[in-house]
């Protein structure tokens, strides 16, 4: 069997044709000298690359470029970005691309979905793959007769609390891989002039098969049954809340998605966990992961330069460099605190705090989308394209959102408990108080009053807008704020 060249993204037993079959990993320097990466994403990656390398017929080599490292012939699995594509296709010593694995879904299973729609929406597309595979279904029908069970979830926090009050996933615990993975970084830091964002720490999220099957294990058995009602909500105290945290070894291969959401349907089908909870989360990885898995490829390569509200702002320095302590605003500095420090924090957050605060000031999608893909541990080109410049930043108008995730601190204060400890008040948009959130909606929507017009999710809205007598004084102090952090 000709040995297969496995990616960094491609760890798990899945990419491989047989259990014993030959495998080759490179490690290229050139990937850090490329974009400044979270230090903890990159200290990640090399542990996983590492800690593979480890097993019986894996051989890993380390070189500038894959060009120097692919001496021998080999096979591939469809790698996830179409530079990666590229270089696929132009190394002389890959005899076959394989198609891709590692998602649910099929490229066939998604041409044959999106083929004459007009708008591509992750709800169709998410029951649509669900009958084909026969996920959480009874025959023909989706299992307790609901497609979608959101009104059961999206609960905001338990009053007064300040933890969810589940048990922690299990720890990581480092070994002299991640020792000698520290060091170089040090090395490459100090003497080859790479840089890197955030902050090092102890490794947090899984770099072998077997501790990312604990982390399934653990969750599922103690972390699905609340995940659903709670997904939404955030707390101060409680950066992890009741998320699997499997983005990271599921990006990185270690896992494939089928046997994660089908130890969830197990779950459910043996009275383990409630309905709402398991269709919550397989809608995030069959649904969204999948979902925008295929967007990268099917939109064509121009989609990520998109920019219909014509937002051109640059990330200020303070965002950029996730200097937390230069923000006031609770919620944003807890946030990019918890980028800074563990390079993840949950949708929400992401959403509605970081992508939020950036669509409302204007700043450029496509810096954005570079931001996300560099600062979080799970993040990829092809998993920050249609989330950020499309679902984000709603910089494509509306080919896969059908309205802006554009709120004010109302959101933000029904969901959290950021806003009790702010020096800024959510229910007030002009003066000292003013909530930067609240602030920014309503500066947003008068920015972009005439390009959202004719959306007619957003008509409620802009009639709200148009009802508001202080209109000139919010955008003149929006104004005034300029890219300075709140
Ligand atoms: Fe965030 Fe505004 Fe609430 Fe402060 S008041 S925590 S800035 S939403």
């Amino acid at each position: 069997m000709t040995p297969r060249w496995l990616f960094a993204d491609q760890l798990g037993p899945h990419f491989l044709d047989a259990p014993g079959q030959e495998a080759l990993l490179v490690e290229s320097k050139a990937v850090f000298r490329r974009r400044a990466f979270h230090r903890q994403k990159a200290h990640l990656i090399l542990s996983a690359l590492r800690h593979r390398a480890q097993d019986d017929g894996v051989r890993l080599v380390r070189a500038e470029t894959y060009a120097e490292a692919i001496t021998q012939e080999v096979t591939v699995c469809h790698p996830t970005s179409r530079a990666a594509r590229g270089l696929v296709t132009r190394l002389p010593r890959v005899v076959e691309m394989l198609p891709p694995r590692g998602f649910v879904t099929t490229p066939a299973d998604f041409t044959a979905w999106a083929r004459g729609r007009d708008h591509l929406r992750m709800e169709d597309f998410y029951r649509d793959a669900r009958q084909r595979h026969g996920l959480l279904m009874n025959g023909d029908e989706p299992a307790g007769g609901k497609w979608n069970l959101d009104h059961d979830n999206r609960e905001p926090p338990p009053r007064n609390a300040t933890t969810l009050d589940v048990p922690e996933p299990p720890a990581v615990v480092e070994d002299e891989i991640d020792e000698q993975v520290r060091a170089d970084l040090d090395r490459w830091e100090r003497e080859d002039g790479i840089t890197f964002v955030g902050r090092d720490g102890p490794r947090l999220f899984p770099a072998t098969r077997h501790e990312a099957l604990v982390r399934l294990r653990h969750f599922v058995t103690h972390r699905l049954t609340p995940f659903g009602p709670y997904e939404d909500a955030m707390l101060a105290g409680d950066p992890w809340m009741s998320h699997s945290m499997l983005s990271a070894p599921l990006n990185l291969g270690l896992l494939d998605p089928l046997e994660v959401v089908e130890r969830a349907e197990e779950a459910y089908r043996e009275g383990k966990a409630p309905l709402a909870s398991v269709e919550g989360f397989v809608r995030q990885i069959v649904g969204w992961r999948d979902f925008i898995w295929h967007l990268y490829w099917y939109f064509e390569p121009g989609y990520r330069a998109s920019n219909e509200l014509r937002a051109r702002k640059e990330l200020p320095r303070w965002f950029a460099e996730l200097d937390a302590d230069a923000v006031e605003a609770r919620c944003l500095s807890d946030v990019l605190a918890g980028v800074r420090d563990r390079g993840w924090v949950h949708h929400i957050p992401r959403l509605m705090v970081l992508g939020n605060y950036a669509m409302q000031r204007g700043w450029r999608p496509g810096a954005m989308a570079d931001w996300f893909h560099r600062s979080f541990v799970d993040g990829y080109e092809w998993v920050m394209t249609a989330n950020v410049i499309g679902m984000s930043q709603f910089a494509d108008h509306g080919r896969m959102s059908s309205k802006p995730y554009a709120s004010g601190g109302a959101y933000i204060n029904r969901m959290s408990d950021y806003c009790g400890g702010c020096r800024y008040d959510p229910k007030v948009r002009v003066g000292d108080d003013a909530c930067p959130y609240t602030a920014g909606y309503w500066a947003f929507l008068a920015r972009n009053e005439q390009a959202l017009a004719g959306n007619h999710r957003m008509r409620q809205p802009l009639n709200g807008l148009r009802r508001l007598a202080d209109v000139e004084a919010l955008v003149e102090q929006e104004k005034a704020r300029g890219s300075r952090a709140p």
